[in-house]
């Protein structure tokens, strides 16, 4: 009879914890809620910063980042050039030969490098040294006929995905570092001027072009494959934006107007900041923590490097208030960042009917092991709410900028065709994320204007932008005489 007694009241006990869980993630789904009203108001505030950083420097919390791309690539750009595409834990070297019109891209070659971590976090130098020295030795495999013409210099064009003040196509000086970066003495300085510098201490003879953001990178390789493509969007570690503006519509550029009337515009909307954001307490603790408390906050929502980190956060409460893994916080779930994106994607995609994969991950990263199915269930539910809220977020800044460019409607008799191009790991690899940007665009668009917009995979468009743009700012190029 005892022994019943007991039996009941462990029952009654592990039903109120698994009551108090079920009201963590009840609380938790509302807070993250991102109805098409609320999402209608981020895109709306999107626009209006959109403005107000355009209108003086330092006029939002959105940069709108001149970036001295006045011209995007036409397809004529010819020649050998090299980019180098800076902005996570790897880094890429490419050698691209350029063929004009008709021939396009001749020839592709690339090869990824990861940065040791401890160089994340160094001195300038040794960063960029490193850098200099993979460069150095991807040049060394140039073959005979890959040489550039007697007398030239090699040029490249650097993707350098963080956000950078330019002062002209050519240079730019660090404003912060971003995405888990903390090289202290970068910042402020010219990274054209530090890669440059490494250069020749790796005795390289190579000259920087072109100094762009992934984003405007993304853009112009996008633009290159399709003359419809007005935007470009970075969903991956970190996140962000360009655009096409029209030059006219920069109070805060005092320039020459550029002969095209345009100038594409890196908004860094990961730094985009909103009373509309559906912001949560773990999101507010993330922040905290982190090495940018205060900043990169509509990014902290959204991007690769934060979705695994929120589910972890939340996981951690359910564990320590309703003791979903047994009496003790499991150690491993209390170490910052351990659980990855990859790892909360490949256990919200798990479609098999007793979520192997979610016991999978839980044992082989958090060293959980006897879950039941029904705590499987509760895990991919927050996965679910997370990505869901990040995806829609996201959706909504792109409509922000179709807003402001007009096109987020149908004008009479007008079907001009808006293109957007997406790219970064979690666009590509987190297919429920994708799906529910692509859905949540066609859900705020509405059905007319939906049918003129479209977005594409600009698959490692930043690299081959770069080099693009690197051609189209040759210092070899035969300027026409006035
Ligand atoms: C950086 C941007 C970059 C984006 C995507 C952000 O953290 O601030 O410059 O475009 O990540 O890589
Ligand atoms: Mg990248």
């Amino acid at each position: 009879c005892a022994a019943a007694a007991l039996v009941v009241r462990h029952r009654i006990k592990s039903s109120r914890k698994w009551a108090r869980a079920l009201s963590i993630l009840t609380e938790f789904e509302e807070k993250c809620g991102t109805p098409s009203s609320k999402l209608k108001q981020v895109a709306d505030a999107m626009t209006v910063e959109m403005h107000a950083g355009l209108a003086s420097e330092g006029g939002s919390k959105l940069k709108m980042i001149i970036s001295y791309v006045d011209n995007l690539p036409t397809g004529d750009e010819k020649g050998l050039f090299y980019a180098l595409d800076l902005g996570g834990t790897n880094f890429r070297v490419l050698r691209v030969h350029l063929g004009g019109k008709e021939s396009r891209v001749v020839k592709q070659e690339f090869e990824e490098v990861s940065i040791p971590p401890h160089l994340m976090t160094g001195s300038s130098d040794e960063l960029f040294d490193y850098i200099a020295s993979a460069l150095a030795k991807f040049v060394a495999t140039e073959s005979d006929n890959q040489h550039v013409s007697p007398g030239r210099q090699r040029e490249l064009g650097f993707t350098f995905s963080f956000p950078v003040r330019q002062t002209s196509i050519s240079s730019g000086t660090l404003i912060k570092w971003t995405k888990g970066f903390s090289v202290e003495d970068t910042v402020g300085q010219d990274v054209v001027g530090e890669l440059t510098k490494a250069i020749e201490r790796a005795g390289l003879d190579m000259r920087v072009a072109a100094l762009v953001n992934d984003t405007v990178g993304t853009l112009a390789g996008g633009r290159y494959n399709n003359p419809d493509v007005v935007a470009a969007v970075i969903l991956g570690t970190g996140t962000n934006a360009a655009y096409v503006e029209r030059a006219h519509a920069i109070p805060k550029w005092h320039g020459l107007l550029p002969k095209s009337g345009e100038m594409v515009i890196n908004m860094e909307w990961g730094n985009f900041r909103s009373s509309h954001l559906p912001l949560t307490e773990y999101d507010q603790a993330l922040d905290a923590g982190s090495l940018n408390p205060g900043e990169q906050i509509f990014e902290k929502m959204i991007s690769g490097m934060y979705l695994g980190e929120i589910v972890r956060r939340v996981l951690c409460k359910m564990a320590e208030e309703a003791a979903i893994f047994g009496d003790t916080v499991p150690p491993k779930l209390k170490i910052p960042f351990i659980l990855r994106t990859p790892h909360t994607s490949a256990m919200h995609h798990d479609t098999s009917p007793d979520l192997k994969v979610v016991a999978t991950k839980l044992k082989d990263i958090l060293e959980i092991s006897n879950t039941s199915l029904k705590l499987r269930k509760l895990i991919v539910e927050v996965c679910d709410i997370v990505a869901t809220r990040g995806a829609r977020l996201s959706a909504a800044g792109i409509v922000g900028i179709l807003k402001k460019l007009g096109r987020d409607t149908v004008k009479d008799g007008e079907n001009q065709k808006s293109v957007v191009a997406l790219d970064g790991g979690l666009y590509e690899h987190y297919t429920k994320f994708r799906t529910c940007m692509e859905n949540t665009l066609w859900e705020l668009l509405g059905e007319e204007a939906s049918e003129n917009i479209a977005v594409e995979h600009s698959m490692d468009g930043s690299g081959i932008g770069a080099a693009l743009l690197a051609a189209s700012h040759s210092q070899y190029i035969e300027v026409e005489e006035p």
